[in-house]
């Protein structure tokens, strides 16, 4: 078992406790040189690699079923590709950057060099309980940092195995993992961290951002939200819909990038509830008790997603359940598609952001009033949108703003560990993943190194003399001169 929140010695907190051993090493010693870096990269690629089976067990206990290829794929192989890319490319994102010094300021050299922020705190959400915790910690240590890890609560048995592993593998020096639920989480936040990655819901976001803001510790939010789907007219059904109902279904519909709802043509909503049809049947043969079809996390998640159906038939929503198959009976949280459509914004399905196997269709008249209709709600996370036609897909991605987006499919730009990964506006704040992770956990430091030959040394020292005059009169009226001031 990791630490938890409990008192520990001398009165602290274990995250105190935890945290202060971090803060004095990191102090101690500011910098981590090329070699401590792989070695610890190395490290939390072999914890991946051998405790693999041991996660997606955990994993599924915790979720009451959760499909072992979603646990291979997201949790541990994605979370491996940001260890082993920072491992290939480590080397090449620390080198210092030479820039041109100012010509007064010649022969002395100016470079800029990435160095550690220090101890960057990671609180992580339940639904990829060892990505989202561990991809971060991947970035934090490329960039020479330690790191205080508190996984979700709702995912027990993943936060204890996570604790362990990482106690068998770093020291608390290095990495520490604290237990613990909303308290312990909140604790963290109040720490005088050098960094803080929070994953989670946009509300609770909020409240980190505030407590962040009062220590003055930088943040990067990975929100949530609501991730539009939108169907051009001319692009054929049958693909999008299948993709679209393929990145739905996937881990239950609890992906923060989930397709929430679908933007499509009015007039073509039989062809979507066919091809989607068509698409469940093939991929989940036997829903009820396919160990491929992710469940509901918990109880609570059940009945918050079957209120959501409820309010919406009662606002006057028409329901489709998708269940080829028959209903699942066995295991009651592993919960049929259901579609829905003539849905408003009254209805708290296109309110809130769904995280489950419900996907509301919204039908437009134009391209237009689907854009338009997007713009008036809060910034998504990701953005879909389905078109061949490559100026229209510039135009579209141009007009949507979004954290990211996917042309012709959904979330795939996740697994691109070179791309950035974040939200905008309600959907978060930085972005993480490959060299963008890299940097958003160094701090850019500006280096002068100064020469005593340089005029600057000589000019620029009172008592200033004419040259001086002479020289910055010079240099302003030379940009008035290329003004046409
Ligand atoms: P959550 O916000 O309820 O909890 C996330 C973490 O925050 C947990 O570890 C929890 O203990 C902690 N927490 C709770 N109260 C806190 C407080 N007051 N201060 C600090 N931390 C606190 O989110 P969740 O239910 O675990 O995850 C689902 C949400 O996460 C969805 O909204 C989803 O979109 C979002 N999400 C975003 C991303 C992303 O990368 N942008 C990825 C996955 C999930």
């Amino acid at each position: 078992m990791g630490e938890t929140g409990s008192e520990g010695a001398g009165g602290k907190t274990a995250v105190e406790v935890a945290f202060a051993k971090l803060f004095g090493a990191a102090r101690r010693q500011p910098y981590a040189s090329l070699e401590e870096r792989v070695d610890r990269l190395e490290r939390l690629a072999s914890l991946l690699v051998s405790g693999q089976e041991a996660f997606v067990a955990a994993i599924d206990a915790d979720f009451g079923g959760r499909s072992a290829h979603e646990s291979r794929l997201v949790d541990v192989v994605l979370a491996l590709k940001a260890a082993t890319d920072a491992l290939a490319h480590v080397h090449e994102w620390m080198r210092p950057q030479p820039v041109a010094a100012l010509r007064w300021f010649r022969p002395g050299r100016a470079f800029f060099e990435y160095v550690p922020k220090g101890v960057v705190g990671v609180i992580a959400p339940w639904n990829y309980p060892v990505n989202l915790a561990l991809s971060p910690v991947a970035g934090a240590l490329a960039a020479g940092n330690r790191v205080l890890l508190k996984p979700s609560e709702l995912t027990p048995r993943t936060a204890a195995l996570l604790a362990e592993r990482v106690r068998d593998l770093f020291s608390a020096e290095e990495i520490a993992v604290v237990e613990g639920g909303p308290e312990v989480a909140r604790a963290l936040t109040l720490l005088p961290l050098d960094h803080l990655v929070f994953t989670g819901s946009t509300a609770v976001g909020r409240q980190v951002g505030l407590a962040a803001a009062a220590a003055l510790t930088p943040v990067t939010l990975e929100l949530g939200g609501k991730s539009p789907a939108l169907v051009h007219p001319d692009y054929p059904m049958a693909k999008a819909a299948a993709r679209i109902a393929l990145g739905k279904l996937f881990n239950g519909g609890q992906t923060c990038i989930a397709p929430d709802y679908a933007l499509i043509a009015a007039g073509r909503e039989a062809a979507f509830t066919e091809h989607f049809t068509a698409t469940v049947q093939r991929a989940y043969p036997n829903l009820a008790d396919n160990p491929q079809y992710t469940a509901v996390v918990n109880d609570r998640h059940h009945q918050r997603l079957l209120a959501l159906v409820e309010d919406a038939v009662a606002k006057g929503a028409q329901v489709q359940t998708v269940a080829p198959h028959g209903a699942p009976k066995a295991r009651p949280r592993r919960m049929a598609p259901v579609l829905l459509f003539g849905v408003n914004d009254q209805m708290r399905v296109m309110q809130e952001e769904i995280f489950g196997p419900l996907l509301p269709v919204w039908t437009y008249r134009s391209v237009d009033e689907a854009v338009t209709y997007i713009n008036d709600h809060p910034r998504p996370l990701s953005f879909y949108y389905f078109d061949d036609d490559d100026r229209r897909v510039a135009d579209v991605l141009h007009r949507v703003v979004s954290g990211d987006a996917t042309v012709n499919d959904t979330m795939i730009h996740f697994a691109q560990e070179s791309l950035p990964f974040g939200g905008i506006g309600a959907s978060g704040i930085g972005a993480y993943h490959g060299e963008v992770g890299f940097r958003t956990f160094s701090h850019p430091r500006g280096v002068m190194v100064a020469s005593g030959v340089s005029p600057a040394r000589r000019l620029l020292a009172p008592p200033y003399g004419r040259l001086v005059d002479a020289g910055l009169k010079a240099m302003t009226s030379r940009v008035g001169r290329w003004l046409g001031a």
